[in-house]
């Protein structure tokens, strides 16, 4: 591991919490943050030639980190932060916020991103993720992604919109590292589109997104049960259910905050419960949204 070299940072033991938007996670055995795309390629290279375990971290808006954390690496893509406009095409790499990148081509008077306007982590996780809210998903306004495939050589992928589904990218069938996302938008105006931001900053402000440490929605939404998994939670009475220092959040019964000293366990233990009742009670399954990562081994629950 000595051998890496590269513009950013590399430390050993890092406490993930700090970079995970629940605040929970124990330690990285290895914290890489590189800051040019180059300093990724070769750092994911090494790392496979070494057989060291790779996870990669955007903004750690939707994951929980196991409080036994990570074993081997774990790459932090916010070093890669830059983002370029060029008439209605707009480059981002993996590592930008992706309301950073709303908020500025906003100001520039271009429309498409703006949906996305407050919504925590980067704009890899994004596409990731296939980030959906406000009637959209990001995939309608994708061009292109560069990533870096198995062996590490730079790729791109043009985006069909058949492989993208309600928050599904064909990036989670593949280990591949997104490292910079093509976004065609078109020309609006820019005063509107900043009146539209302001409406959803207020939303989630008035959901509680920001009261509390959290990871948005804990359940995917599914059609197939007439109702989003919010309602069906708060119809069995969910909210201010705790376990530990994990709580259903008093504005929205499906996410669940960390009042102060949670761990990951209260976290997935809570979420086990909330799915285990729809389960009891409805007879659906719902799905977690959130993803539970790094070393859960020993963890008294079963994995979900
Ligand atoms: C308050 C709050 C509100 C939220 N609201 C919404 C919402 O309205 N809609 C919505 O869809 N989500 C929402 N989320 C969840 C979260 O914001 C999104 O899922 C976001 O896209 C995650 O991005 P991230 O960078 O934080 O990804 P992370 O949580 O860091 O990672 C998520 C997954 O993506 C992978 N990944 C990340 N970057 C890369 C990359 N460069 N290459 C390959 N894989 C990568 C990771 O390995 C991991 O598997 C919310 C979260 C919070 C905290």
């Amino acid at each position: 591991m000595s051998q890496i070299n590269i513009p950013g940072t590399v430390r050993r033991d890092e406490p993930l919490k700090q970079h995970t938007t629940f605040r929970v996670g124990g330690p990285a055995d290895v914290y890489i943050r590189p800051t040019d795309i180059p300093g990724l390629q070769r750092t994911l290279a090494l790392l496979r030639t070494e057989q060291i375990p790779v996870l990669i971290l955007g903004g750690g808006a939707n994951v929980v980190v196991s409080d036994r954390g990570v074993r081997g690496a774990v790459i932090d893509t916010t070093g890669l932060s830059r983002i370029s406009v060029s008439d209605t095409t707009v480059r981002v790499e993996a590592g930008a916020m992706i309301s950073d990148a709303a908020g500025e081509t906003a100001r520039r008077g271009l429309e498409g991103l703006e949906f996305l306007y407050s919504m925590p982590g980067t704009c890899g996780g994004a596409v990731w993720m296939n980030a959906r809210c406000y009637g959209s998903s990001i995939d309608e306004v994708l061009d292109s992604v560069n990533y870096l495939n198995e062996a590490s050589e730079l790729c791109t992928l043009t985006a069909a919109h058949e492989e993208f589904d309600y928050k599904l990218s064909p990036f989670q069938l593949h280990d591949w590292t997104i490292v910079e996302a093509v976004f065609t938008l078109r020309y609006g105006d820019a005063d509107e589109l900043t009146h539209r931001m302001q409406q959803y900053y207020r939303d989630r402000c008035a959901k509680g997104h920001f009261t509390l440490p959290c990871a948005g929605s804990v359940f995917k939404n599914d059609r197939r049960f007439g109702a989003p998994s919010g309602k069906i939670l708060d119809e069995l009475g969910v909210r201010g259910m705790t376990c530990g220092g994990a709580r259903v959040s008093d504005l929205h019964a499906n996410i669940i905050v960390n009042t102060g000293d949670a761990t990951a366990s209260d976290i997935r233990t809570l979420t086990h419960r909330l799915r285990d009742l729809v389960r009891a009670e409805r007879g659906w399954e719902l799905d977690p949204e959130i993803l539970f990562i790094g070393d859960w081994a020993e963890d008294p629950h079963t994995s979900i």
